[in-house]
């Protein structure tokens, strides 16, 4: 079972995650445990202030380094009381980009330690002495790390096996033979005058698959021709493009 602590201002944000779908089921299936700390419980004043003025000036106010030194310590020795070799990750603007091999790579973690974030970051001390790596879901900026802590656990959590009820179906996702999914389709066979591919009814299953690889290798080319690019292509996907010259 993977052990997943959460540091956060605002825990009850991950009910979206834990009560909802794919993921709430798999943490009914034993598949993870997810542990929520607040750090204001760590302050040490009065007023549990988690946050001051930036040395230096300038706008927006910087998470303390000591209560959140304090709850990424705790949370650590609590998995290594499991056992286990946590990875301690702040989710950032300035991290390395999230992507699909970067999920695979942290769904073989047994521990893992986030931190969420909110103002204009966090004292940069704490990063350097307590965080592993920082990972960014895209270029732009949110207001605070709780949606992309659940963003990388969603897609960490969907690959742990038995998460997903047809174990095929995340093999089959977008960015996992690096290209993007074929088009779906369902009932009825007539939708306002479209029609479903007549190869979907054809119950032909080599030409399916083929149609199907197909289709991802068109729609790769016209909307991320830089992953096509990153790509070798087999002699049945030349030829499959090929086919459609
Ligand atoms: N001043 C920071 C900067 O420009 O890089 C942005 C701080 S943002 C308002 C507050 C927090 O939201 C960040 O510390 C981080 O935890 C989270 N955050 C915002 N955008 C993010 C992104 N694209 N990826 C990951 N975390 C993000």
């Amino acid at each position: 079972m993977m052990q997943i602590e959460v540091i956060s201002l605002f825990p009850e944000m991950f009910a979206a995650l834990t009560e909802h779908g794919i993921t709430s089921r798999a943490k009914q299936r034993g598949l993870y445990q997810l542990q929520l700390t607040n750090p204001r419980q760590y302050t040490q004043d009065v007023h549990h202030t988690v946050d001051d003025r930036p040395y230096g000036g300038g706008p927006g106010m910087v998470m303390l380094a000591q209560p959140l030194a304090a709850a990424i310590s705790d949370a650590k020795a609590r998995l290594v009381a499991q056992g286990l070799s946590p990875r301690v990750i702040h989710l950032s603007p300035r991290g390395q980009p999230l992507t699909h091999e970067k999920v695979l790579q942290l769904k073989e973690y047994e521990g893992l330690v986030l931190l969420a974030s909110r103002y204009e970051g966090v004292d940069q001390r704490v990063l350097e002495s307590l965080v592993d790596e920082e990972i960014s879901i895209g270029d732009y900026v949110l207001s605070g790390g709780e949606l992309p802590a659940m963003v990388l656990l969603d897609a960490i959590i969907r690959q742990l096996p038995g998460a997903l009820g047809d174990e095929d179906s995340a093999q089959e996702d977008s960015f996992v033979n690096g290209l993007l999914d074929y088009p779906h389709y369902t009932r009825p066979e007539e939708f306002e005058g479209l029609k479903v591919p007549e190869v979907l009814l054809s119950g032909h299953h080599e030409k399916i698959r083929q149609w199907r690889l197909q289709q991802s290798l068109l729609l790769t080319r016209a909307k991320r021709p830089d992953l096509l690019a990153a790509r070798p292509l087999t002699k049945e996907e030349a030829r499959l493009l090929k086919d459609v010259e």
